[in-house]
C-alpha cells in the first residue's frame, strides 16, 4: 500500500524528522486557506502547491508549482486540482489529481549554500537485509544519476539484529560532505527517518530531496512511501490511510473478493491458482509471442462463485482475445473451478473470446466432463506449452 506525500510527511514529524510544512486541500478556496494559515504559523509569503498523487516525478509532469502571493496559489491550485498528471512513473493517461498540498517555500536564500540530498530506506531482498541509498544528487534527475553516474549513489547496508548503528548515520553524514550544526542535524534525520521507517513497517521510505536550507536546517521536502502489506494487520491506523481514488477499480474490487489481480496491459486474459503457477502461466504466454492481460491467482480455497466473479473481472476488459485457465488441482479441486466457469458462462450469457482450459490435478476427470456436458465451447489443453501455443494461435 502507498501513501501519499502529505501522509509520510505526518509520519516523519511524528519520529521528529524535520520536514517542509504543508497543508492538504481538495478545492482551490480550501487552498487559499490552506496557506493563510501557513503565512501565520511559519512567516512564508511563497508557497508550493504540489500535486498529491501515488506518483513520483510530479515536478517533472507540472504537478509541484510555485506560487509567490495569494492569487498564485488559487489559480495554480484550480489548474491542479482536477488535472490528469503524467510523469515519468505514471502511465500515459496519468493519474487524476483530487487535491494538492500547498506546502511553505523552503528554498529562501540565506547565509549558506542551499543543497539538496538523497535518502532512502529499503528493503534489500537480495541481502536479506534493509539498506539506506543515500546520494548528494538529490532533486528531480536522480534516475538520471542513477543511469549515467551509478557511482555517485551509496549504500548503507543494515544489520537486522543491531539496527541502524550511530556510527552509520555519522558516515553517511560526512560521506553527504556536511559539517557543523548541518551534520548534526543530518545524523538525527537519518536515526529518526530509520525508526520511522521500521516502526511503521514501511518497505519504502523515499526522501528526494531531503533539504540543507540556507540556515543549516536538514529537512524533508518530499515523502514516498510504500507499507508492507502483510503488516497492514498490526497498524491499522496506518491502514486507515489508504487512498482508493489512486488505485485501480478493478483491482480493489478483486481485493474484496479475495483474488490476488494485477491488470496488465496484454491481450490473453489468465486465471491461475497460486502465485507462482501464475508467474509461470505469464512467462509461458509471452514465450508463446502473446502477453498478459493480467495477473490473476484465485487462491488455494477458489470456491464457484470466486472463480464467477474472477471470469467477470477478466472479462471486462476490452482488450482481452482469449482466456487462458490454468489450475493445478491441489487444495482447489478442479472440478469447483470448472463448475465456477460454466456458472459465469451460463450468467453471462455470450462470451465471444476463446477459452483455453487446462486442468490438472484432484478432480480433473470429474472437471472435464462437467465441462462437456455444459455444452460451453472451451479448448483443452494438457500441457502448458501446448495450451500456451493455442492462445497464440486463437489471438491471432
Ligand atoms: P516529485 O517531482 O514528485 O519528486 O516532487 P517533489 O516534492 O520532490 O518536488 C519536485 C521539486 O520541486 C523538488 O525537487 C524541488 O526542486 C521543487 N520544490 C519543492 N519544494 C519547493 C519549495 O519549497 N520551493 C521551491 N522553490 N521549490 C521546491
Ligand atoms: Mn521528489
Amino acid at each position: 500500500m502507498n501513501l501519499h506525500e502529505y501522509q509520510g510527511k505526518e509520519i516523519l514529524s511524528r519520529f521528529g524528522v524535520k520536514t517542509q510544512r504543508g497543508i492538504v486541500a481538495e478545492t482551490p478556496d480550501a487552498a487559499v486557506e490552506a496557506a493563510k494559515k501557513l503565512a501565520e504559523e511559519t512567516g512564508t509569503g511563497w508557497f508550493v502547491v504540489k500535486a498529491q498523487v501515488h506518483a513520483g516525478g510530479r515536478g517533472k509532469g507540472g504537478g509541484v508549482k510555485l506560487a509567490k502571493n495569494l492569487e498564485e496559489v488559487k489559480a495554480l491550485s484550480s489548474d491542479i486540482i482536477g488535472m490528469q498528471l503524467i510523469t515519468p512513473q505514471t502511465s500515459a493517461e496519468g493519474k487524476k489529481v483530487s487535491m494538492v498540498l500547498i506546502a511553505e517555500d523552503v528554498y529562501s536564500p540565506g547565509p549558506s549554500k542551499i543543497e539538496e540530498f538523497y535518502i532512502s530506506v529499503l528493503l534489500d531482498r537480495q541481502k536479506g537485509q534493509n539498506t539506506i541509498v543515500y546520494s548528494t544528487e538529490g532533486g528531480m534527475d536522480i534516475e538520471e544519476v542513477a543511469e549515467h553516474t551509478p557511482h555517485l549513489i551509496h549504500n548503507e547496508l543494515i544489520d537486522p539484529a543491531t539496527g541502524l548503528l550511530p556510527f552509520q548515520a555519522r558516515k553517511i553524514a560526512f560521506a553527504l560532505g556536511l559539517e557543523g550544526t548541518a551534520f548534526k542535524e543530518m545524523v538525527s534525520f537519518i536515526q529518526n527517518l530509520y525508526t520511522a521507517y521500521t516502526s511503521i513497517d514501511a518497505s519504502l521510505f523515499e526522501i528526494n530531496p531531503v533539504l540543507k536550507t540556507s540556515d543549516d536546517k536538514i529537512i524533508a521536502v518530499d515523502a514516498k512511501v510504500a507499507l508492507d502489506d502483510n503488516g497492514l494487520f498490526r497498524q491499522p491506523e496506518l491502514a486507515a490511510l489508504r487512498d482508493l481514488r489512486e488505485e485501480d477499480p478493478t483491482e480493489v474490487e478483486a481485493g474484496e473478493a479475495g483474488l490476488n489481480f494485477v491488470k496488465l496491459d496484454g491481450n490473453v486474459g489468465c486465471m491461475v491458482n497460486g502465485a507462482g503457477l501464475a508467474m509461470a502461466t505469464m512467462d509461458i504466454i509471452k514465450m508463446a509471442g502473446s502477453s498478459p492481460a493480467n495477473f490473476l491467482d484465485v487462491g488455494g480455497t477458489a470456491d464457484a462463485a470466486r472463480v464467477e466473479k474472477a471470469f467477470r473481472i477478466i472479462l471486462r476488459d476490452s482488450h482481452v482475445k482469449a482466456i487462458l485457465v490454468n489450475i493445478f488441482g491441489g487444495i482447489v479441486r478442479c472440478d469447483r473451478v470448472a463448475q465456477g466457469i460454466v456458472d459465469a458462462y451460463r450468467s453471462i450469457g455470450e462470451i465471444n473470446v476463446p477459452i483455453i482450459i487446462r486442468l490438472q490435478g484432484t478432480n480433473a476427470v470429474e472437471a472435464k466432463q462437467l465441462i462437456d456436458e455444459s455444452g460451453l465451447k472451451v479448448y483443452s489443453a494438457i500441457q502448458l506449452k501446448e495450451a500456451a501455443d493455442l492462445v497464440q494461435a486463437l489471438v491471432k
